[in-house]
């Protein structure tokens, strides 16, 4: 049989993820048991919350990769030997396969997916993990009404081109906050966005007075720190701030900056509501259906970043935090 090829973690990063936080190694590969599918990995997705998985905190939602282990992620795959029921050579599935070229599951939380329905790349986008967490953060914590003014930070990337598109549906006005003209431009002029800042080069604060005049009811919050705080400023009264995620603060979780504004909460008697994807996959086929149906209507658009060969996923990974990524960020590890 063929050899595997897996990134092990080799130690706890600091900082930015590097390539010596990894051992690259080969494995030989052995006939799957009784019970379990031998799965040929052929897209892995990146996402921010790789990064927390290797640190050592064990408060959060799920244990830390231990050092030694193939690094977690999700992916998708195709079966190539089986000894479990319900999944034959050929079918293709998703799961947590890890960041290698072969991995082995017993089925649990391995479902299947069809490619003849849509690219293998866009079930780990926005028919995916991303896809679900837009729709239900969104829809479900944020509860945006008609005409009401929505801000997603992370505009741009995965969760939050979703979310902004979705507020567009629903009929809010929708003001995103993304690194660099180029992201803003597409923004506004491919995807609809009403208005778009560039976190990097404008002051937040005064854009925000100047696209938000009424107040944000609806705040999608992927970034954290030093833009969450401009947001909260400028909360209208019973405004809803959805905590999805806190990018700016990953490579530094022993030192995050907690919102300064926060009182603003009060007295805008707003709320503030953090929202995990797993909690909603029992729902997960209402959100890929109503996704599916605004992709065929063509009233959402989808952009996946896929980055060929699984050797570059350290370099790869990094693009999530610097930005360099355009969309959904996944790995081609073949085809
Ligand atoms: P993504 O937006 O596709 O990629 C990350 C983006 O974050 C980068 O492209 C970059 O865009 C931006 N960024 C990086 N460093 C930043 C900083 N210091 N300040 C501001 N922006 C920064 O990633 P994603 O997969 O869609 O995830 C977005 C957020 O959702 C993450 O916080 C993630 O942890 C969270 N999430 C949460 C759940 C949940 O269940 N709660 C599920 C999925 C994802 P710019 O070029 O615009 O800077």
């Amino acid at each position: 049989m063929t050899t595997n090829r897996q990134f092990r973690l080799a130690r706890r990063p600091q900082g930015i993820v590097q390539r010596s936080d990894f051992d690259y190694v080969a494995e030989p590969l052995r006939d799957p048991v009784e019970g379990e599918v031998l799965i040929q990995v052929l897209y892995v997705s990146l996402d921010p919350a790789m990064r927390g998985w290797m640190n050592a905190s064990t408060d959060s939602y799920m244990p830390p990769v231990a050092i030694g282990e193939v690094m977690r992620a999700i992916a998708v795959g195709r079966v190539v030997a089986s000894r479990l029921a319900g999944f034959a050579v050929g079918d293709h599935v998703s799961g947590l396969l890890g960041v290698q070229a072969y991995a082995y599951s017993d089925g649990q939380r391995l479902s299947k997916v069809n490619p003849a329905l849509a690219p293998l790349p866009l079930y780990l986008g926005a028919l995916g993990m991303p896809g679900l967490t837009a729709y239900f953060g969104l829809l479900d914590v944020g509860q945006p009404k008609e005409g009401e003014t929505v801000v997603v930070s992370g505009a741009a990337g995965a969760v939050g081109m979703l979310v902004g598109q979705i507020a567009r549906i629903k009929g809010a006005r929708v003001v995103g906050i993304a690194g660099g003209a180029d992201k803003c431009r597409y923004l506004v002029e491919e995807l609809g966005f009403d208005a778009a800042i560039d976190y990097k080069h404008e002051d937040v604060a005064a854009a925000l007075k100047r696209h938000a005049p009424q107040g944000v009811d609806v705040y999608f919050d992927n970034v954290g720190g030093d833009i969450l705080d401009a947001v909260l400023l400028r909360l209208a009264h019973g405004a809803r701030v959805v905590i999805c995620g806190a990018i700016s603060q990953y490579n530094n979780m022993s030192a995050v900056q907690g919102p300064a504004n926060y009182l603003q909460l009060l007295v805008k008697r707003a709320t503030m509501k953090g929202v995990m994807v797993a909690d909603y996959y029992p729902r997960a086929l209402e959100a890929v259906m109503a996704m599916g149906g605004w992709i065929r209507a063509g009233q959402l658009k989808t952009r996946e970043d896929v980055v060929a060969g699984l050797d570059t996923f350290p370099e790869t990974f990094q693009k999530l935090f610097t930005g360099a990524n355009n969309g959904k960020l996944v790995l081609q590890v073949a085809g």
